[in-house]
């Protein structure tokens, strides 16, 4: 007789031991969303998917539990997760519904934990592809997850290393460079992206500071690193910080740094490596910047990390507190430089002067009384900004540009996915070499890596191709509605009522050209606003691609 009969009576409440046609069984589902991999399926899709498996099975749906932007390295804050296991002791369901075990955990310690604790409580986990989880599912797929989570796994970067010799970037993508589609590891330069990269050093160089940089990036609407706002912190701070990056020089520097997890805390640490384990590879065709500006940009770093001296609250210079609606938007008509606060006049109101005159490199020397010139552009703000004509214009530039990143968008789209299945299918093929064990673990682990980093680039190019194809109609009421927004911009300004106006009027004008006229003649101005204002209406976009950013004038 077998053993599990003998105590069959005893045991007669466990749900494995009822017969499936007449049990409904109590089942739970669990969806996570992690913030670090990219364009994951949302917990509402996940629900989705798992509540269809259930229904399909059969199992009565009791309860859902979700933990939000957690990473999955970590039990740490999975309230979520916490909770069912709690609510399984207490044997109120039968069965854990979700995607995939590394929904669970990425961490094989955590996943077996997890593993355990359901197995003793007598709750069985279904996963969508495998269905029952078994301690060997839980094995394998703690291993994979292991082997991908943490970079310092010796075998991992072993295999990194090997790469990096041969010109090869592990891990993210840098700004100013793509993936190679078809080829793991290998980039090139993104030519809008590079010029970005520049413009900051150059700036940096000449004394811009790293919060300004940034500020006006975002104004300007050219998105950062995967599509997001710029920070000025990451500009300099860090081992990422991208004016210390020396691949803009064509240089791989590969294990400065080596992430430590607290196992108490679940946080990440980077540490310095020694420096026999740090590897320096020469890639000239990823250079951006030249050794000279790169090295002028780091003596002006080190200067200013010596001297930081910020003047406390109630000693800061009146522009430092409240700065002019126009500050950083003036520029010369004859020379094209740009126009500051020079020395103000008797009364204490401050005056703009070109910056290369007071120098005495522009021959345009009179100074403008600021606020005077500040009305001057709001009062021509209407009369410039919505002229018919030049609207009309502008549409038929924008639907021709259109037209042409459109048909670029779609044709790069479809490459994109192509790939992306070819790369599905390659992670499936390895799961399936470490499901079998045909296959040395370390180059599965450094395969399923390249696969990874190419597949995140790829989405990412997909966003940016379907934004591309998504871009909308330029609606006759849409103008309209633009000649609106501008005279009620126009009227909040000058009363003064709403604060974000002045953002708001930021974003709208690119520059304002100030014209030279003579003593006590009227101001006289020409104002520069952005396409991108007209096309979105929206005042205060999100962010914007460079293409759109093409300034329009009167
Ligand atoms: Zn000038």
């Amino acid at each position: 007789m077998r053993p599990d009969r003998i105590f069959g009576t005893a045991t007669a409440q466990s749900p494995r031991d009822l017969p499936m046609t007449n049990a409904r069984l109590r089942a739970v589902l669990y969806a996570r969303y992690s913030s670090d991999l990219q364009n994951e399926r949302s917990i509402d899709d996940q629900i989705a998917l798992c509540r269809i498996y259930a229904e399909r099975e059969g199992y009565t749906v009791t309860k859902v539990y979700s933990d939000k932007a957690k990473s999955g390295a970590t039990l740490f804050d999975r309230d979520g997760l916490i909770e069912l296991i709690a609510d399984a002791k207490k044997r109120l369901f039968d069965m854990v519904v979700v995607e995939s075990l590394d929904r669970l955990s990425r961490d094989q310690e955590d996943l077996a934990a997890v593993y355990k604790r359901l197995e003793f409580a007598e709750v069985e986990i279904r996963t969508l592809n495998e269905g029952k989880a078994t301690s060997v599912h839980v094995g394998l797929r703690g291993l994979v997850g292991h082997l991908f989570l943490r970079d310092l796994g010796a075998k991992v970067r072993r295999g990194h290393t090997g790469r990096v010799k041969e010109g090869k970037i592990p891990g993210k993508v840098a700004y100013g460079y793509r993936a190679v589609v078809g080829k793991p590891g290998e980039r090139e330069i993104d030519p809008d992206q590079a010029q970005v990269i520049r413009r900051i050093f150059e700036e940096y160089a000449d004394g811009k500071s790293p919060i300004a940089i940034a500020e006006d990036l975002n104004r300007e609407g050219i998105p950062g690193h995967n599509g997001k706002p710029w920070q000025w912190p990451r500009l300099t701070g860090g081992p990422r910080a991208l004016l210390t990056n020396r691949i803009y020089l064509g240089e791989i520097h590969w294990n400065n740094w080596r992430n430590v997890r607290n196992p108490d805390t679940g946080k990440v640490n980077k540490r310095p490596t020694a420096p026999e384990e740090r590897v320096v590879v020469k890639v000239p065709h990823l250079r951006i910047i030249l050794d000279e500006l790169f090295e002028e940009a780091q003596a002006v770093r080190i200067a200013r990390g010596k001297k930081q001296k910020i003047p406390p609250k109630g000693q800061r210079r009146p522009w430092q507190r409240n700065g002019s609606l126009l500050a950083g938007l003036l520029r010369c008509e004859t020379c094209g430089s740009s126009m500051v606060r020079g020395q103000g006049d008797r009364g204490g109101r401050p005056r703009v002067i070109c910056t290369s005159a007071k120098v005495g490199g522009c021959q345009h020397t009179k100074s403008y009384d600021e606020q005077m010139l500040e009305s001057v552009v709001l009062n021509g703000l209407h009369t410039q900004l919505a002229d018919e004509r030049l609207i009309n214009e502008f549409v038929q530039a924008y639907h021709s540009e259109r037209a042409v990143a459109e048909r670029a968008a779609r044709a790069d789209l479809e490459g994109t996915k192509r790939r992306l299945t070819e790369i599905e299918a390659g992670m499936m093929r390895l799961v399936g070499f470490l499901e079998k064990g045909t296959m040395a673990e370390d180059i599965i682990a450094s395969r399923m890596k390249d696969l990874e980093t190419e597949r995140a680039a790829l989405r990412e190019r997909e966003r940016l191709a379907l934004e591309a194809t998504n871009i909308v109609e330029l609606h006759p009421k849409a103008i309209e509605r633009y000649r609106q927004a501008i005279a009620t911009l126009q009227e909040d300004l000058a009363s003064g009522r709403r604060p974000e106006s002045r953002a708001a009027f930021r974003n709208l004008v690119d520059h304002v050209l100030v014209k030279p006229t003579e003593k006590r003649a009227p101001y006289e101005v020409t104002i520069f606003g952005r396409l991108g204002a007209l096309l979105g209406l929206d005042l205060y976009p999100a962010k914007r691609t460079p293409r759109e950013i093409l300034v329009f004038c009167h």
